[in-house]
């Protein structure tokens, strides 16, 4: 399996695969990137087309654990190694405008949003759509970069200056109970499995931790049927997550990832078969596994540095997961699981953890 990208998600995905006896193959521009620590890495640039040959060369089936590499740069490979999720799946979730596109044809509800390319264009986005609201780069944004909130129209200037010069998007602040996620997989032939929801918080727009399964039963089936409707659409391969802000009781999708997903990371401790093995079952052609839930889970992120290691593992219940990154503020370097058989247990772990965990 090779994989584009040897980030956390690829080091897990390495990490899944190998109980089945699948070899992993990263390319990464870091010789010491997180998944090169668990598997080969060819070094080079993402994009770098004798690279990606040599990758697809080596390999029989090619993944991404980096959603944002051009489709293009993709192209060539297609022909030596087969590419899952295909190239259609990512590229229509690079782009917020065609992503919600995608969601509004398949009669999945979006925030109010508008596409914006000037200043003139942003000014009338916010009287026409109102404010609060959101500005966002339509492509490259992830974990809140790219982003810009304006309070009104006395806030366009400074939101223009920050972000313009850019394909933008305007969107409406929704003003949210939760915010939740759902991850399902499907296979080559058709066959869905789809995990429990999670619900997630977030701080600067960066996943700090989620509870899951976050019991709703209305909200799953639709979250359901709205990934499936996605994952049929674009005859998807692998592991899909759709994110979805919970506005006066109903989902409003907010974006969608064509990878395993943070959100979904409580999947290895907590249910049957993680995210990262139906990514892989699902792209090597093997059968999916079951995603049921082993208990009652919450995931915490470690961000900027690693916290107390003793003092979290003396936690019951508690796994470790170490990304193996040098400490930096804001970056993803590892993550917890507490896994309970009651919600109960479930959250005071969560508690004594959290007092343990300092976002930086
Ligand atoms: P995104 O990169 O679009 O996932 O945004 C990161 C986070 O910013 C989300 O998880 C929300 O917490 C917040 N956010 C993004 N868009 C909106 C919106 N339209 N209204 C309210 N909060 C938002």
């Amino acid at each position: 399996m090779g994989i584009v990208g040897a980030g956390q998600l690829g080091r897990m995905l390495a990490l899944a695969a190998y109980p089945l006896g699948i070899h992993s193959l990263f390319l990464d521009r870091s010789a010491d990137a997180p998944g090169a620590q668990v598997a080969p890495i060819i070094v080079g640039d993402l994009e770098d087309p004798r690279k990606l040959q040599e990758l697809a060369r080596r390999c029989d089936v090619v993944t991404f654990d980096w959603e944002n590499i051009s489709g293009n740069a993709l192209a060539p490979l297609e022909d030596i190694a087969s590419l899952r999720p295909s190239r259609a799946a990512l590229t229509v979730s690079q782009d917020r405008i065609s992503e919600k596109a995608l969601f509004e044809r398949l009669r999945i509800p979006v925030t109010p949003h508008a596409p914006v390319d000037s200043k003139a264009q942003l000014r009338r986005a916010v009287r026409e759509l109102g404010a609060p609201g959101i500005l966002k780069t339509r492509r490259l944004g992830y974990d809140g970069k790219g982003q810009f909130p304006l309070s009104g129209a006395q806030s366009v200037d400074a939101a223009w200056q920050r972000l313009g010069g850019v394909g933008l998007i305007y969107e409406k602040f929704q003003d949210f109970s939760r915010e939740i996620s759902i991850i399902g997989a499907r296979s080559a032939a058709g066959k869905i499995v789809v995990y429990p929801l999670s619900c997630n918080t977030h701080g600067n727009g960066v996943l700090r931790y989620g509870i899951a399964p976050f019991a709703n039963a209305r909200l799953e089936r639709t979250a359901r049927a709205y990934l499936k409707r996605v994952l049929d659409a674009v005859n998807y391969v692998g592991v899909l997550a759709i994110e979805f802000f919970v506005v006066a009781g109903r989902l409003v999708a907010n974006e969608m990832a064509p990878r395993v997903h943070n959100s979904g990371h409580w999947t290895i401790e907590g249910c049957a078969t993680s995210q990262f093995q139906n990514h892989v079952r699902a792209i090597c052609d093997l059968p999916l596994g079951s995603t049921r839930a082993l208990g009652h889970t919450a995931m915490i992120n470690f961000l900027g540095k690693m916290p107390d290691r003793g003092a979290l593992l003396a936690i019951e219940g508690l796994s470790l997961h170490d990304y193996g990154k040098q400490p930096r503020p804001g970056r993803k370097v590892g993550h917890c699981t507490i896994l309970r058989k009651h919600p109960g247990e479930r959250n005071q772990a969560l508690r004594r953890a959290l007092k343990l965990v300092e976002w930086r």
